[in-house]
């Protein structure tokens, strides 16, 4: 510790972060004071930083246990990358390499020893251990993956259990617990199945507010839709689809289309598996098509879009596929395709279940997944609540939100559905309370003189659609509950009262329907000079046999592109790069930096140097002119006595070239230059939105 004279020091010296994000500082410092710790945090939020900042300000090695060769493997790279002693064992080594590292690690060049914990464990290896902890000392262990302890978790892996054995051999070493599970029974189960000692325990919030969610019809266009986005995406992406068959067919597809694609699923030989992984990992290729088995263990930091073709299994999945999008907190894009086909489909396959308390449970989960597309609520609202996490909603990055349908009171409505359900005395889910209120005379409602209800058919001035649309609303703002043992029984709250005593008035937002917009080839994401930087990270990257993101991230490239550092000293300033980097790699970067400055400059200097819109002709220019000056496209239409899709045209076409966009002024002749800005939550990735248009997607 004394070494640095602050955390914020030390984070920088090791990682070339200039700030911790939130929760880690205090991790750390929990951490450093021997506690145990349970940090739950969803993927992407930074947890491997919490325990490798720790084990580095301190004496000894900590020991890391992961469960997937392909994750140890990436941290691994990215600490030696960084000039940090890490390293793993396991089976892909050869004895030699094995007895290597081990000496290694006896000589105390390791800070950080990755291993499996069937390796952990193992009767040959326990001694081993001791070794390190008498001659090393070790300074804490760490358990990643630990929803992998309990069997409420999605990935139960009975190894694990093995792990309190640790507590008992050493009982003074602190144990870290690190998962990205949501749920509260899994997270008791850590702490109870690894013993953990009145840890410190942080639970950040599963908002991730760099992701786009959105959901689109499914339709007989929807194909062209898909590769209309994948190609306005500079980065990478992954589309889940449902089956092996589904896989290979939009791969190829794709992949006539130009698209460098390639297909992952359980079916394929396990080398091709690997090698697709990996190319798609270095950014070989851009697209990954791919069944659910693709993505446990996949860190890539850097995908920019995650496209679901099918329904997800439920929303929990939902979230952490999609949650592989920017994991580097830059913008990223996350679509849901939905269509009742499709639903048809999973619904036969849940209807092949033998065991009924599955299906029932596995019905209700397809019924939440269904409610979060055809929800007309802030999808981040809806999610979050899935996690029993409040969200107020108006996020502004969701479709629901950027495209809001107009709201209106239905307090009336709540008020009706909701005595529904009192006087059915909370006992009937959704569809037979608006049986009821339509004055429906099925048998279910006629055996329980439900049709004798003073609620009976007073809502038939409502379609069913308009009333299930009613029922999520109130679901998702909180206003009902809904059992979660299969049947979704509907139940009052506290809210409930209050609408049904006029106490709270309810707002729906009431959908119109619309033809899906047809999507104009927008500008891709990034400067000039960042794609650049892009395509030297890949030569260097494959000349180093390593991932394009262990050598600089996004988030540090698109600095390097905005602030165009001249000398090594300001180089090594940049968020994301430290002393051992800039060494490796400042000088490769710097040059690619000047040449394109150069190269700038000498365009702007034979053009004249005073003009301001190089690049733009007069009409272009013209309507840039008046939408800088605040003119809505549709007065610029008439100023210029044009039709306002034409201005629309420009406004595209101008994003499209990035216009006008200059190296920085103080490097440069000074010219005036004007420039487009997106604004900051989608960034330039859905420039739709500041074109002011609203396409409907739903
Ligand atoms: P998790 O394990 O929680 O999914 P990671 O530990 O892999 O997440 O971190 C996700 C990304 O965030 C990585 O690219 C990592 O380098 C980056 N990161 C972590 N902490 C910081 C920080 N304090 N500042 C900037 N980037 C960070
Ligand atoms: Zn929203």
């Amino acid at each position: 510790m004394s070494k640095f004279s602050s955390l914020e020091q030390s984070l920088k010296h090791f990682f070339g972060y200039d700030s911790f994000r939130p929760g880690q500082r205090q991790i750390v410092q929990a951490a450093l004071g021997q506690q145990d710790l349970l940090i739950i945090m969803p993927t992407g939020g930074g947890k491997s930083l919490c325990f490798q900042l720790p084990a580095l300000l301190q004496p000894g090695l900590a020991i890391v246990v992961s469960p997937l060769i392909a994750l140890m493997q990436d941290q691994v790279e990215a600490l030696l990358d960084n000039g940090i002693g890490a390293t793993f064992l396991n089976s892909t080594l050869s004895n030699a390499e094995m007895r290597s590292r081990e000496r290694d690690i006896l000589n105390g060049q390791i800070k950080l020893l990755y291993l499996a914990p069937e390796r952990l464990l193992a009767e040959r290896f326990l001694p081993f251990l001791g070794m390190i902890q008498q001659q090393i000392g070790i300074s804490a262990f760490a358990i990643d993956e630990a929803h992998c302890v309990s069997e409420w978790g999605h990935d139960f892996r009975p190894e694990y259990r093995q792990m309190r054995l640790l507590r008992e051999l050493y009982p003074d070493i602190p144990l870290m617990a690190l998962t990205a599970t949501a749920t509260e029974r899994v997270r008791q189960d850590i702490i109870q199945q690894l013993e953990l000692r009145q840890p410190y325990i942080h639970i950040a919030s599963f908002n991730r507010p760099n992701l786009y969610y959105e959901v689109r019809p499914k339709t007989q266009q929807s194909y062209a839709e898909l590769f209309g986005l994948i190609s306005q995406t500079s980065g990478a992406v992954i589309v889940y689809c449902l089956s092996r068959s589904q896989v290979e067919e939009l791969a190829l597809r794709l992949q006539g289309d130009g698209i460098k694609a390639l297909p992952y699923h359980a079916g394929l030989e396990d080398s091709e598996r690997a090698t697709n992984q990996t190319r798609f990992i270095r950014d070989d290729i851009q697209v990954i098509v791919a069944t659910i088995a693709f993505g446990m263990g996949i860190n890539k930091p850097d995908v920019r879009f995650v496209i679901h073709y099918n329904l997800p299994r439920n929303l929990e999945a939902y979230y952490q596929e999609s949650g592989r999008a920017g994991r580097d907190g830059e913008p990223a894009r996350c679509s849901l395709f939905f269509s009742y086909s499709d639903l048809k489909k999973v619904e036969w396959m849940l209807d092949q279940k033998e065991n009924e308390k599955e299906r029932r449970i596995a019905y209700q989960q397809l019924r939440q997944v269904i409610d979060y597309a055809e929800g007309t609520d802030c999808r981040r609202t809806i999610q979050l609540g899935y996690f029993g996490e409040s969200f107020p909603g108006n996020c502004d990055c969701c479709d629901n939100c950027r495209h809001p349908q107009p709201t209106e009171d239905w307090t009336i409505e709540a008020m009706k559905f909701l005595s529904c359900v009192a006087r059915s005395q909370e006992r009937f889910g959704m569809v037979h309370i608006i049986d009821i209120l339509r004055g429906s005379r099925n048998k279910k409602v006629l055996q329980n003189g439900h049709d004798k209800l003073s609620t009976y058919g007073i809502g038939k001035d409502k379609t069913v659609e308009e009333w299930k649309m009613l029922a999520r609303s109130l679901l998702h703002q909180g206003f009902l509950n809904q059992t979660t043992d299969g049947y979704s029984i509907l139940k009052l709250n506290q809210l409930s009262w209050e609408v049904m005593r006029r106490k709270s008035s309810v707002q729906i937002a009431v959908p119109k329907k619309q033809a899906i917009a047809s999507h104009k080839k927008t500008a891709a994401a990034g400067e000039m000079l960042f794609q650049r930087l892009r395509v030297l990270r890949k030569k260097l990257a494959d000349a180093h046999g390593v991932p394009p993101y262990t050598i600089f991230s996004d988030p540090s490239l698109m600095q390097m592109a905005q602030q165009q550092p001249q000398t090594l000293a300001e180089f090594a300033r940049l968020d994301g790069v430290n002393r051992h980097k800039a060494k490796q790699y400042g000088l490769s970067f710097l040059s690619e930096i000047k040449a394109y400055c150069q190269q700038q400059s000498s365009v702007s200097l034979s053009q004249g140097g005073n003009n301001s819109r190089l690049y733009l002709t007069n009409t272009l220019s013209l309507t840039l002119e008046l939408y800088q000056q605040g003119h809505s496209p549709e007065e610029i239409a008439e100023k210029r006595n044009l039709k306002s899709t034409t201005i629309m045209g420009h406004l595209a076409e101008l994003i499209e070239m990035q216009q006008p966009r200059r190296c920085r002024q103080d490097s440069l002749p000074q010219t005036s230059t004007t420039h487009i800005t997106s604004n900051s939550t989608g960034g330039d990735f859905f420039p739709q939105n500041y074109l002011r248009t609203s396409p409907r997607m739903l």
